[in-house]
């Protein structure tokens, strides 16, 4: 186990961990057997936790710091019967009940809430354009 200043925390973490780290901090590419032991990483583990602190430094300097949020507003979803592991729309997972589609009023009205909750969003849509110009 190495001691590392990743983030300013000292702790223990795995060396070929901690390694692969600081080439992704310093700007080198990671290869493929890098990126196996990055996934292969326990979540509960310290490495994971210097992986975020690392994703998150990456992150903050490819984007000076700023930052996008996308809404999505669902129109149609159903509990979909390929049960994906992954997915909380498989219907073995119960967390979609039954079918439910929304009415375009429901859509738009939804829509302008989502526009309200980001106001410094620079490119606004505006809901209704389309549905004005219906013939
Ligand atoms: S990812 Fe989700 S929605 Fe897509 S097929 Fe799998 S369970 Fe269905």
């Amino acid at each position: 186990m190495g001691r590392n200043n990743l983030g300013g925390a000292h702790v223990k973490i795995d060396p070929k961990i901690e390694s692969i780290l600081n080439k992704a901090l310093a700007g080198k590419e990671i290869n493929r057997e890098e990126a196996v032991e990055l996934v292969k990483i326990n979540e509960h583990s310290y490495e994971m936790y210097a992986l975020m602190s690392v994703a998150n430094t990456l992150t903050r300097r490819q984007f000076g710091n700023k930052g996008e949020i996308f809404a999505q507003v669902g129109i149609n979803v159903w509990p979909c019967p390929r049960n994906c592991g992954f997915c909380s729309f498989g219907a073995d997972w119960n967390v979609i009940e039954s079918r439910v589609e929304l009415s375009l009023e429901e859509v738009v009205e939804r829509v302008l809430i989502v526009n309200r909750i980001d106001p410094l969003c620079a490119n606004k849509i505006d809901p209704l354009e389309n549905k004005n110009n219906q013939h």
